[in-house]
This record gives C-alpha cells, structure tokens and sequence, in this order.
C-alpha cells in the first residue's frame, strides 16, 4: 500500500487514476490544480510516496510544480503525465526533477507497471518483494554495493534506493564492461527517447548516480566522462 497524490485537472482522468490504484490497495489523493499541488508538496516532503503530475494544468504548470517541489526538497517520486508526441515536454519535465513520465492516452497496465516502478525506491518491505523481484544480483563498483533485485545501492554512507530509469542507466552502463557509451544510445536505451534528442536527461542522471556511488562526486572516478563520446563506467 502507498499514499499517492495525482495532480490533474481533468476530473474523469483523475477520478479513473484514483479508483483503479485505489482498487491496488492504494491511498489517493486528488488536487486540482498545479498551485494546489505545489504547495501540499512544498508544506510537507514524505505525505505521499508517489506523485502523478500532469504538466497541462491551469495557473501553474507541471513543470514548476516539479521545480518547486525539488526547491523544496521534497524528493518524492513523480511520474508526469504529457501529451502524446510531446517529446520536449517529457524531457523538460525530466529534467525539472521527475523521474518517469506517460503519454497520453495510455493503458491502465502501462500505468500500473510505472506506479510499481517508482514505488520499488520506497523502503524496501517484505510484501512488494515476491511480487517484482529478480533473481539476487550483486554489483561491487568501488566500496558501493548494487542491489539490482532490491533496487539500492548500500554504501558506507548508508543505503539509497534507486529508480527504475537511474537502475537502468546503471545497467546499461555496466553493460558495456567499461567502455564508452554515447548520451544518445543512452537515451534510447533507458528512456526509449529518439537518440538525436536535445537534451540534459542523461547528464541529470549521471549526476544522481554519481552522488549515490562516488566518495567524491565532483571529481568521479566511477562514472567516468568521456569528451565528445558520452560516459564510461570503471568499477
Ligand atoms: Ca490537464
């Protein structure tokens, strides 16, 4: 069970959000409007454990609703909800501090999938285990260890869960075992983005990665880049 806050202006939308999470076991809450959001979000950073946001709101847009939530220092997930064939909006909602993101119109299951996804970066509990595990793998990559089946690195600092896209950036850059991979196959790979696109999605992310796993992140000696190409992983 997780306490979600969709914020959407469409009530028919939101109302069929509410009833079909809620029918998942869920808590939800609505709020119309993106002031609204902003300031629940603002006022208090752990009430929920996940946020579904549409950017196309009067008064405010999504997008400052994610900005002024990360100001604040609310980290809670967001999954932002665009318009079809709205690929800038996506990146600029990304960019603004979300963390996944659905076109319009989608299918309740490519929802549900999402919702599971990013609530895997709650604490980890017993009773969402069985249900969306991998078989136990175990990453070493300098004194941080990567739990892929639990979706969090432990380090000495202590423990961080991951989202489903920063887990996914992890293993495609593993998967080259040490060689560079470009910001475009990047962004095809792990967001199912046009590899041309403009944009700093991956760099955000890299920089999330490296403040889980390097003793320094201003000087990385993990994620390593590469001038010119994209970035190189050294364990
Ligand atoms: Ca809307």
């Amino acid at each position: 069970m997780a306490r979600i806050l969709i914020i959407e202006d469409e009530e028919h939308l939101a109302r069929g959000l509410q009833f079909n999470l809620e029918a998942e076991g869920h808590e939800v809450d609505i709020e119309e409007s993106g002031r609204g959001g902003a300031e629940r979000l603002e006022r208090d950073a752990r009430a929920w454990d996940l946020v579904i946001l549409d950017l196309m709101l009067p008064g405010m847009s999504g997008f400052e609703v994610a900005r002024r939530a990360r100001a604040a220092g609310n980290l809670t997930p967001i999954l932002i909800l665009t318009a079809m064939d709205a690929t800038r909006d996506l990146v600029r909602g990304l960019e603004e501090g979300a963390d996944d993101y659905l076109t319009k119109p989608f299918e309740l299951d490519e929802l549900l999938a999402r919702v599971r996804g990013l609530l895997r970066r709650r604490r980890w509990d017993g009773a969402d285990a069985a249900a969306d595990a991998e078989p136990r793998s175990e990453i070493r990559i300098g004194d941080a260890t990567v739990r892929f089946d639990r979706f969090e690195i432990e380090t000495q600092a202590g423990t961080v869960s991951l989202t489903t896209r920063e887990a996914g950036l992890l293993r495609a850059l593993l998967a080259r075992d040490g060689d560079a991979v470009t910001r475009g196959e990047l962004l095809e790979e792990v967001w199912g983005l046009r590899p041309d696109t403009r944009t700093r999605v991956v760099d955000n992310f890299v920089v999330r990665l490296r403040r889980y796993l390097e003793p320094n992140p201003s000087r990385p000696k993990h994620i390593v880049s590469v001038r010119g190409h994209g970035y190189r992983l050294v364990r």
